[in-house]
């Protein structure tokens, strides 16, 4: 059974879904889009997730083309239409099909894609053991708060960690914390979680919001603010957040051990509150 897409009012087999070439998500990358992680078939914080998408939206000007009650039906389309239990459903809209001009076209309809596949949450082994990461110089653009499909120097940057066997990069902008290259990324110092601030250098990340609730509500000393590269540097624990990856502990940054070189005492309880909260959040969606 081949993977079901949705491709403009349609649903049909991923193989035969078509754009052309002149869409404007091809040409320049000038589209949104967004990934939603589904447990048990049910899409975990989905309302954030489309409010996030559509502030996208708003930020590079391009229409909502769906109310959030049409996305969440066709998420729900989707998740019932593949396979696994666990997804990992795809969003993107770009403006559209246009003769190739940098300014937005008149008249242009949005181009809307769905897509799921299984979603694979970090082994076990690979919890237990953390990760390895290696610093970058942030050099994307100054809206790193759109999720957007122009990607490229995500691409490079993450390419940097892959070809030194690394999962992911921690960036650096004027001496400071952004995040990964597909990840948020949390300090721990003298046993308080540092969070970077939101701002127009990093993804509002939905991970990051849930990581910092559970620190709230579990009373964890958390603080938000600007992270210097010398304290990641000294930090007890690095860990990145996201959607696919939930919670990772990193435990070797540029070759270094992260402190014990091991996943640290916090990293094993925000690890454990968030696999607790999920379960119980699906328990209430089911
Ligand atoms: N930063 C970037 C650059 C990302 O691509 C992602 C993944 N979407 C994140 C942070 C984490 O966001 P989330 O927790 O919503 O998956």
């Amino acid at each position: 059974m081949s993977e079901i897409v949705y491709l403009n009012g349609e649903f049909m087999p991923l193989e035969d879904a078509r754009i052309p070439v002149l869409d404007r998500g091809f040409i320049f990358g000038d589209g949104v889009y967004e990934v939603i992680p589904v447990y048990s078939r049910h899409p975990f914080r989905l309302r954030e997730h489309l409010a996030r998408f559509k502030r996208s939206h708003e930020a590079i000007r391009l229409e909502y083309p769906m109310t959030d009650a049409d996305w969440t039906e066709l998420v729900g389309e989707l998740v019932a239409r593949n396979r696994s239990d666990d997804q990992s459903v795809y969003l993107q809209v770009t403006r559209g099909v246009a003769k190739r001009d940098h300014a937005f076209p008149k008249g242009a309809t949005p181009t809307v894609f769905g897509m799921s596949g299984p979603l694979s949450t970090p082994a076990r082994e690979v919890v237990e053991h953390g990760v390895s990461a290696v610093s970058a110089v942030d050099y994307r653009w100054q809206r790193c708060d759109i999720k957007s499909t122009s990607l490229l120097a995500n691409c490079l940057l993450r390419q940097v960690a892959a070809d030194a066997g690394a999962v992911e990069v921690v960036m650096f902008r004027d001496g400071f914390l952004t995040e990964g290259s597909s990840s948020n990324v949390f300090v721990v110092q003298n046993g308080i979680l540092l969070a970077t601030p939101k701002n127009n250098l990093v993804l509002p990340g939905i991970t990051y919001d849930v990581v910092l609730e559970l620190a709230q509500v579990h009373g964890l000393a958390h603080e938000a603010r600007p992270v210097s590269e010398q304290e990641v540097r000294a930090a007890d624990e690095i860990w990145v957040t996201s959607s696919t990856k939930e919670v990772l502990a990193v435990t070797s940054f540029d070759g270094k051990p992260v402190g014990s070189g091991k996943p640290g005492s916090l990293f094993r309880r925000i690890y454990q509150y968030y696999q607790d909260f999920k379960r119980t959040v699906m328990r209430q969606a089911a």
